[in-house]
């Protein structure tokens, strides 16, 4: 037998009830499921079951709350009223989770009397991510079943597996084969033994007797990354509430902290992100069911810094790859390289042995261009930052390669139209821009030539995912989204420390602000020779990053740039670097001056928000998250600040404009004009959140 409200099914398997969620694709507990799910639970107990199952249907039990639903006036039942429904049952309610059990859908499995699992999955609450705490009851029940590592859990947001659930003490059996059958036996055998359950609200055993000193010295290490988030701290407080409060004043307790922290402007940031990324995945011009190509082997042109960061992604989501480099010596190196950082991270025990044996098998070598090149679906390009060299491998790639197979570039900064000239596939190239390391960065910025083609494009985006990465589909021009717009960041920071400010000052704020590293220790980990090195290649100037490089200062690698480095790379200000400073500024006869924090934020963001402007006018990006989610996933901007779309809009653009204008004429730079869509927006009230979409070309 089966009914129930369409999403909550409701079968009865001799005593045992089962309350099937049917809310694809992931089951979120949108009000009608949490009203079935009351509805299922007292039709059970009236019909005098034994004991009731409760489970996902299709993927995976519940991915949470419905998160469209927050901010919107809440409909009864509340999950609290479907959690105090189980806990009054009198017949056991037992979770039975397979793939997903995530925030509010973990929440329910642990006011259940009992959970069983499928082996693997993911259980975790991971609220903190979306800036708010668990506010059904997470924070108060996880500690009483498992003490002490559900701070780690709750603090982190990072899920568990069933297994990893069941030694930490909140899952109670991990079953083989079809779950439902297996856990309404379970159910039926536990019920029939007469096995008391403990409902997670009455148990004490793990949160009696616990130091609070043991508490707060875990706290501080788990906060200790978090710098100005403040979901963390909350999610702190809600635990420190579980270990200190009976379990009524501690749910309160977590409420109080939900409602401030999910109505505050870092969660909106986080949410937006969130979507924001899902949101990117959507391609103007890319039809939702536009099949990519299959790539069974990627082949990667060039063993250097990006080439070998490239391999190792593609290794280490099991994508067979072929590295390409013009002699034995080059491969070697390449090679030894991607091994000595698998090695270290085996090392530091974050890699089983086998698994680096895998990757390693997957990953070969050649200095066999043509031959190597056949075998590949899809080649990456990543040789020197130079047209003529590129044109001439994509010409010979074209030749080789064999039809049909996609031919990317990883410049950052050449046209991909003309790289594609070089071929008679244009619609078959594109730009595939990763990020250094790309081992590491998640960014992918996927360049959309004027001839690439839609399948091309989903090719590109599949394989993307496949490794792990975060795609953007970006527009053709210099620098693309992310490095065109910290481009412009440059000349300011440039003026900053003419006009008055420190490399330290500068990046004092930057950090402050929750940037992962300051412009000018970036600029020193990357080399401050490559900025130098494209400024003369442009026949530009900077006064002060110049004369820093002529000294030999390159950065870490020399030991010193803007910063002084110990033997660990520990920077120091140095006042070597304040005389270079003052000289130049005596040199052009600059008076140099206080410069207050807020101006030198403002001076830092606002020209990468007028130049984001100008390519949303351009459309290079299709819409203002794609590029708040470009600098979130590859320059260190902190998901709870948004992005700096969002940041601009929650300063509002009619200031935005009006500030951009004062600097403009303050400091003679032309390219802080307010660019046009600004001045649009700000004068009809809009913002960019708002703001209708330009209309892309297919
Ligand atoms: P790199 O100098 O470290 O590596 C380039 C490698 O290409 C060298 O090992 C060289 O031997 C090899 N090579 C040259 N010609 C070749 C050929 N014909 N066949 C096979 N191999 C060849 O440079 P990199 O930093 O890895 O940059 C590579 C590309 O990636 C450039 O286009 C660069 O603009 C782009 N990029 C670099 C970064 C970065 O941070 N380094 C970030 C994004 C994109």
């Amino acid at each position: 037998m089966a009914e129930g409200s369409g999403f909550v099914e409701h079968a009865v398997d001799g005593d045992v009830h089962v309350l099937r969620i049917a809310n694809p694709p992931v089951n979120t507990l949108r009000t009608e499921v949490r009203a079935g799910l009351l509805d299922g639970l007292r039709a059970a107990q009236k019909a005098g079951a034994r004991a009731v199952v409760l489970i996902g249907s299709g993927r995976g039990f519940s991915a949470g709350a419905e998160m469209t639903e927050f901010g919107k006036p809440r409909q009864p039942p509340s999950l609290p009223d479907v959690f105090d429904a189980i806990e009054a049952s009198d017949a056991p309610v037992v979770a039975a989770i397979h793939g997903n059990a995530l925030g509010g859908g973990l929440e329910l499995a642990l006011a259940c009397h009992a959970r069983v699992a499928s082996p693997g999955g993911q259980l975790g609450l991971p609220e903190v991510k979306r800036g708010f705490v668990p506010g059904a009851g997470g924070t108060q029940r996880l500690p009483r079943l498992i003490g002490l590592e559900a701070l780690r859990m709750i603090v982190s947001g990072e899920p568990v597996t069933a297994e990893e659930a069941q030694r930490l003490g909140f899952v109670d059996a991990v079953l083989q084969g079809e779950l439902e059958k297996a856990a309404v036996a379970w159910a039926r055998d536990a019920a029939a033994s007469g096995r008391r359950f403990a409902l997670a609200r009455d148990r004490t055993d793990k949160i009696q007797g616990q130091g609070m000193a043991a508490f707060d010295a875990a706290a501080q290490k788990l906060l200790a990354r978090s710098r100005g988030q403040e979901s963390p701290k909350g999610c702190v407080e809600a635990v420190r509430a579980a270990f200190t409060l009976p379990f009524e004043e501690g749910l309160k307790r977590e409420r109080d902290l939900f409602q401030t922290l999910v109505s505050g402007e870092q969660s909106k940031a986080l949410r937006h992100v969130f979507f924001g990324e899902r949101e990117a995945q959507r391609v103007p011009g890319v039809p939702a069911d536009t099949k990519p190509l299959p790539v069974q082997r990627l082949v990667v042109i060039g063993g250097g810094t990006m080439g070998g960061g490239i391999a190792m992604s593609a290794a280490n989501f099991g994508l067979p790859v072929t590295m390409v480099e013009t002699s034995a010596e080059a491969l070697g190196k390449g090679l030894n390289r991607c091994r000595a950082n698998w090695q270290r991270t085996v090392d530091s025990g974050r890699l089983k042995p086998e698994e680096m044996e895998r990757r390693s098998a997957l990953l070969k070598g050649s200095t066999d261009f043509d031959a190597a090149v056949r075998e590949a679906d899809l080649v990456v390009e990543a040789v020197f930052e130079d047209m003529a060299v590129k044109k001439e491998i994509f010409g010979r790639l074209d030749k080789v390669a064999r039809p049909g197979a996609v031919l990317a570039s990883n410049t950052s900064t050449l046209d991909i139209d003309e790289i594609a000239s070089a071929t008679s596939r244009p619609e078959l190239v594109c730009g595939m821009h990763f990020f250094s390391p790309a081992n590491v960065m998640r960014l992918l910025e996927i360049v959309r030539g004027a001839k690439t083609s839609a399948q091309t494009l989903a090719t590109a985006m599949d394989v993307g995912k496949r490794i792990g990465k975060l795609n953007v589909v970006v527009g053709n021009c210099d620098g693309f989204v992310g490095n065109r717009m910290t481009g412009k960041r440059g000349p300011q920071v440039e003026k900053l420390l003419l006009e008055g400010a420190l490399p330290q000052d500068i990046d004092r704020v930057m950090e402050a602000y929750g940037m992962a590293m300051g412009p000018l220790a970036t600029g020193d980990l990357a080399g401050l020779d490559i900025g130098a090195a494209v400024r003369k290649a442009r026949g530009t100037v900077a006064p002060i990053a110049d004369a820093i490089v002529a000294k030999g200062r390159f950065g870490q690698k020399t030991g010193a740039g803007y910063y002084r480095y110990d033997e660990n790379r520990k920077r120091q200000p140095d006042p070597e670097v304040e005389k270079i400073i003052l000289d130049v500024a005596e040199k052009m006869q600059v008076r140099r001056r206080k410069i207050e924090d807020s101006e030198i934020l403002e001076r830092l963001l606002l020209p990468m928000v007028n130049e984001g402007a100008r390519i949303l006018e351009e459309g290079i990006a299709a819409r203002p998250v794609d590029i708040d989610v470009v600098f979130v996933n590859g320059f260190g901007w902190p998901a709870w600040r948004g992005g700096p779309m969002f940041w601009a809009d929650s300063l509002g653009l009619e200031q935005v404009r009006d500030k951009l204008a004062h600097y403009a004429e303050a400091t003679g730079d032309p390219n802080l004009r307010p660019a046009p869509l600004i001045e649009r927006l700000a004068a009809e009230g809009g913002s960019f959140a708002t703001m209708k979409a330009p209309a892309q070309a297919a």
